[in-house]
């Protein structure tokens, strides 16, 4: 593992290493990094306190895009994956960065799966494409970044007392994201209202078994200002949550079930909207494709994150104007941030007008 000072130093022995230094392609180099996590993170499942990353970056002309994979370990990608699907690639062979379609159709295709390790090669390449043009993402999709919605403050699952600790931690926020899908749920929300007002949003991660108590749950829910409900049940039980779906009085967000483009076309009639995050869905190229289909298809939209630096949250804010709900708050929840990008700007999500993805170096040794 690297210091941040060493970080360029750390790159160029990577590219040299994989022999990607020489010639005018495409010249790609990464190095791991473990993200150290503020508190505990309790999920229905699991529970960790630091998580696996890759920094990438994309040499071209003289410009540099960096980029990110995060692989929480429930989602079965590691640092030993990722380094062997980027060892796979021959970035080398593209010689033109504008043609993003056939560089990440080549990068899907390389192996299935390792969906993060290929997000961190989209975001660089987005990174450096933006750098090139000299424009934000934002910008180049057309969106205006005062349209940016409030970004949710996550509370995992915990005891009173830390919970009380970190709703008094989120006060700048203006909605909460509260894990529940234990038998503590009722608990921990009347534990956040005796505190503050503020809308929560929950999310179950497939944690309720039983479609009725579900049901029954998201109405006592919405009397305690509830404003919607993240994946209640199993992403395999497709019925039970289109009936849900159907009979809640709140929206029912899909995230586990919601993978890539793909399962957007699947998820209509099941879910009321979906939960894109771009660790999920191979980067910022493919999102983009998702919240375009699901405004055709009359879904919500909530653009989301795992716990990752400030470089893959900020790529993933420049959609942020376009959606309904964000919950981009990865890097928050992390002690080691290499880089800044997208602030919270109280309780909302501000985009700089800086070109690409808008990140800089906390380090100023460090230079992007
Ligand atoms: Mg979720």
């Amino acid at each position: 593992m690297v210091g941040l000072a060493g970080f360029e130093t750390a790159f160029a022995q990577s590219a040299k290493k994989s022999g990607k230094k020489s010639g005018k392609g495409l010249q790609f180099s990464f190095i791991p990094y473990d993200l150290q996590l503020r508190h505990v993170f309790t999920l229905a499942n699991s529970s960790r306190t630091h998580t696996p990353d890759m920094l990438t970056k994309i040499e071209f002309d003289g410009f540099v895009g960096y980029g990110e994979a995060s692989m929480p370990p429930y989602l079965g990608e590691s640092i030993e994956t990722a380094t062997k699907f980027f060892s796979l690639l021959k970035m080398g062979q593209f010689n033109d960065p504008f043609r993003m379609d056939d560089i990440l159709a080549y990068v899907d295709s390389v192996m299935p799966g390792n969906c993060a390790a290929k997000a961190a090669v989209d975001i660089a390449l987005h990174d450096l494409v933006g750098k090139i043009m000299g424009q934000p993402w934002y910008k180049i999709w057309g969106f205006d970044p005062a349209e940016t919605p409030n970004t949710s403050y996550t509370i995992g699952i915990d005891t009173p007392e830390v919970v009380r600790q970190k709703v008094a931690e989120a006060s700048p926020y203006k909605i909460l994201k509260v894990k529940l899908g234990q038998n503590t749920d009722k608990e921990m929300i009347e534990t956040i209202r005796l505190t503050t007002n503020v809308p929560i949003c929950v999310d179950v991660n497939q944690g309720w078994t039983d479609r009725q108590q579900a049901l029954d749950m998201i109405f006592w829910l919405k009397e305690k200002g509830v404003v919607f409900v993240e994946q209640p049940m199993s992403k395999t039980t497709i019925d039970d949550m289109a009936w849900l779906t159907e009979k809640s009085p709140l929206p029912i967000i899909g995230d586990e079930a919601v993978q890539r483009l793909e399962d957007v076309i699947k998820a209509k009639g099941v879910y009321s909207g979906i939960n894109i995050k771009l660790m999920k869905c191979t980067g910022m190229r493919e999102a983009h494709k998702m919240l375009t289909l699901a405004r055709v298809l009359n879904m919500k939209v909530m653009i989301g994150c795992m716990t990752e630096t400030s470089c893959a949250v900020s790529a993933a804010a420049q959609l942020a104007p376009k959606c309904e709900w964000a919950d981009l708050d990865g890097n928050l929840l992390i002690s080691n941030d290499p880089y800044s990008g997208m602030k919270i700007v109280q309780g909302k999500v501000t985009l700089s007008d800086r070109p690409g993805i808008g990140i800089l170096a906390n380090d100023p040794k460090w230079k992007i």
